[in-house]
C-alpha cells in the first residue's frame, strides 16, 4: 500500500461547477425528497408507532439498501460480478423502492463521479460544501450531468437493456414506489382490521407505512448520500488516489462495506472493498454467497490477484 493521500489541510475549496444553472430547481427530485422527509416526520407521533413497523424499518434498511449497494453500485456500475437477468431486474425493482433514481441515471452519475472525483466536473464533491455533496446536487440542474447525452455516454450498457431503457422514458417507475408503499399500508390495515376492527387497521397500516416505508426511505437515502459526502471528507487512506476518498468505519458499518471508499476508488472494479482483514465488507460476502449458490459468476478479484493472473497468462504464452 502506498502513502496516504493528501491530508485534510491541503484540501482545496471548489466552487459550484459552471454547468450548474443557479436557481433552476429539479422539482421532480426536490418535491419527493422534501415530501418524504416530511412524511417520515409523522414518526414523532406515537399514534404511528408499532414494533412491527420499527422491525420492518430496520430490516428494510438492509434489504432495500443492498439493492443500491450490491446491485446499482457493484453489479451495474462496476460490473464486479454477473447475476442472471431475472435476478438483476428483481434487484432493480427493489432498488426503485428506494426512490434513488433509475439504474441508467444512477450508474451514469456514479461513473461520472469516478471519472472526475473531487475535481471540478465531479457532480457531487464535498469540496464545494458538505450539503452540496450530500443532497444539494440532486436538486439543482446541472447542464453537463443531468441530461440524456450524459446518461448515454456513461451508461450505454445499461440503456441497451430494454427494461432499463423503458424506465428512462417517463417517471412511471415512481408507481413502483407508490405501489409498494400502498401494499405496506394495505397488509397492515387488513391485519389490524381482522384483529380488532377498522380503526386498529388504520393505525397499524399507517405505522407500517410511516416506519416501514417513509422512515426507511429517508434512512437509506442518508446512508447512500453519506458515501458521497462523509467518505470524501473523513477517515483514513490506504492509497494515494487522485481524490480525497477515505475509508470511514462509520459509513462502512451503515452501508455494510461501501464506506471503505478509498479502497474502492483505488480498485473500483473489484467485487471486494476489504483490503485489510478488519475492513469487513459484508456486501462482498453476499456476492460470494450468490456465487456459492450458483447465482453469481465473473466475480472480479482484487487488483493484485488480477495482475498475478495476467502475469501468469503472459508467462504461459511466452
Ligand atoms: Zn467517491
Ligand atoms: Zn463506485
Amino acid at each position: 500500500m502506498s502513502a496516504p493521500a493528501a491530508t485534510t489541510t491541503d484540501r482545496p475549496q471548489l466552487s459550484l461547477p459552471d454547468t450548474i444553472v443557479p436557481g433552476q430547481i429539479r422539482w421532480v427530485y426536490a418535491v419527493p425528497i422534501v415530501g418524504i422527509h416530511v412524511l417520515a416526520l409523522c414518526a414523532i407521533f406515537p399514534w404511528f408507532f408499532s414494533w412491527t413497523g420499527l422491525i420492518l424499518m430496520v430490516f428494510g434498511i438492509h434489504f432495500y439498501g443492498q439493492a443500491i449497494n450490491l446491485c446499482y453500485h457493484r453489479l451495474l456500475t462496476h460490473r464486479a460480478a454477473k447475476v442472471p437477468k431475472w435476478l438483476e431486474h428483481f434487484f432493480v425493482v427493489v432498488a426503485l423502492c428506494c426512490m434513488e433514481d433509475t439504474p441508467g441515471k444512477w450508474v451514469a452519475m456514479h461513473r461520472y463521479h469516478h471519472k472526475h472525483s473531487d475535481h471540478e466536473d465531479d457532480p457531487h464533491t464535498p469540496l464545494v460544501t458538505f450539503l452540496w455533496a450530500h443532497m444539494g446536487w440532486l436538486m439543482i440542474q446541472n447542464r453537463s450531468t443531468h441530461n440524456l447525452t450524459a446518461y448515454k455516454k456513461y451508461a450505454p450498457d445499461i440503456l441497451r437493456d430494454r427494461f432499463y431503457m423503458n424506465l428512462e422514458k417517463s417517471y412511471g417507475w415512481i408507481w413502483i414506489y407508490v405501489g409498494h408503499a400502498f401494499l405496506y399500508f394495505l397488509v397492515g390495515f387488513l391485519i389490524g382490521w381482522l384483529g380488532t376492527g377498522w380503526y386498529a387497521g388504520l393505525q397499524f397500516g399507517s405505522s407500517l407505512l410511516v416506519w416501514g416505508v417513509f422512515v426507511r426511505t429517508v434512512a437509506v437515502w442518508h446512508i447512500t448520500w453519506s458515501v458521497n459526502s462523509l467518505t470524501h471528507l473523513f477517515g483514513y487512506a490506504n492509497y494515494k488516489t487522485d481524490d480525497f476518498s477515505r475509508n470511514n468505519w462509520f459509513v462502512a458499518l451503515l452501508t455494510v462495506g461501501e464506506g471503505w471508499h478509498n479502497n474502492h476508488h483505488h480498485d473500483p472494479t473489484s467485487a471486494s472493498n476489504q483490503h485489510r482483514w478488519w475492513e469487513i465488507d459484508i456486501t462482498y460476502y453476499q456476492i460470494k454467497l450468490l456465487e456459492f449458490l450458483g447465482l453469481a459468476t465473473n466475480v472480479i478479484p482484487a487488483k493484485p490477484v488480477r495482475q498475478a493472473k495476467r502475469r501468469e497468462a503472459k508467462e504461459r504464452e511466452a
